[in-house]
């Protein structure tokens, strides 16, 4: 069965953008939202969405007004859940609140319909057995900016059927993503278990003082061909969201050294005011960071 209609549950950066990815290719999408002023920031985000895809992509008028007219926005759950063939969920990172989510989905969807998770750090199977339908339970993660960074990791848990799972990695492709099959629960997914260790190193060579941030930067861009080094992605991931999950880790394990890096992040850039490219500042300025400069890489 094709998969037509999709509902997107939590209309904020992640769930908006995915909402779009799927109007954008044929699905009738349906944004629904707990947050009336959530929809209302939806609907002004996908106005800037639609302008920004265009210009990346170099769509025509016609096909952002085609993707414009596939997008629904609802606060109430019932009608938004009723024609479903597919549930995207993006609410907050909160273990509790996804199950009682899935819970209450559970209650409204048609039976056929299969739920995906966007969660980046919970596993599928911690969320599995509250969804009343664990066979058709796992979990579709999307990276932000969707509509450029195209990957679409589809992670099973034990319980999930194997059909449903193909029919996941068939519907990514269907919106444009390149999918990525996770056949084993992994923290991380593949992105964020080679990701975070790289960004991590990074952290501690420059929070220990053996390095500095352009430095480290223009080694990996140089050595690797990337178009951006360790510190140019953590500006664009959020200084806040590094510190986190640095502080998080610090205090959970005892490891003296992620507490460290968390104070570099506090002391030198949050407390300043320097969170990333949201604030126009982080390691570099904005919109004109030294490292996208032709020179930062010969110099
Ligand atoms: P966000 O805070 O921007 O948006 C969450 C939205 O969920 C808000 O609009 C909120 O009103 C809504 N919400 C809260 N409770 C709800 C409920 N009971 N029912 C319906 N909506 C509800 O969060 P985000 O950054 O988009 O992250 C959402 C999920 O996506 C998280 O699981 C996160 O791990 C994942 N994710 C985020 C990113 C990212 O870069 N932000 C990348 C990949 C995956």
């Amino acid at each position: 069965m094709t998969i037509t209609h999709v509902l997107i549950v939590g209309t904020g950066t992640l769930g908006s953008q995915i909402g779009f990815q799927c109007a954008l290719h044929g699905c009738e999408t349906t944004m629904y939202d707990i947050d009336a002023s959530a929809i209302e920031a939806c609907k002004r985000g996908h106005e800037r969405l639609g302008k920004a895809i265009q210009a990346d992509l170099g769509l025509d008028d016609a096909r952002i007004a085609a993707a414009h007219a596939k997008l629904s926005y609802s606060t109430d759950l019932v009608t938004a859940a009723r024609d479903a063939d597919l549930v995207s969920e993006s609410v907050p990172e909160d273990p509790a609140l996804k199950r009682q989510v899935f819970a209450q989905l559970d209650e409204v969807c048609p039976p056929h319909t299969i739920f995906t998770t966007n969660s980046s750090t919970l596993l599928p199977g911690e969320i599995a057995g509250a969804t009343g339908r664990p066979e058709r339970f796992l979990a579709l993660h999307f990276a932000n900016q969707i509509w450029v960074r195209n990957i679409a990791e589809v992670m099973r848990h034990p319980g999930t059927d194997p059909e449903i799972f193909e029919r996941v990695i068939a519907f990514a492709k269907q919106i444009g993503m390149v999918p990525i099959r996770i056949e084993k629960e992994h923290n991380g997914y593949v992105l964020n278990a080679l990701l975070v260790p790289m960004l991590t190193s990074a952290l501690t060579l420059a929070a220990n003082g053996i390095a500095a941030p352009p430095d480290i930067d223009r080694t990996w861009m140089i050595a690797t061909k990337a178009p951006a080094g360790p510190f140019g992605i953590l500006d664009l991931i959020g200084l806040q969201t590094a510190y986190t999950i640095a502080q998080y880790w610090g205090q959970k394990t005892g490891d003296a050294q992620s507490l460290t890096n968390a104070a570099f992040l506090k002391e030198r850039y949050i407390d300043r005011g320097k969170l990333g490219t949201s604030t126009g500042e982080g390691f570099y300025t904005y919109p004109d960071p030294t490292y996208l400069r032709p020179d930062f890489l010969r110099s």
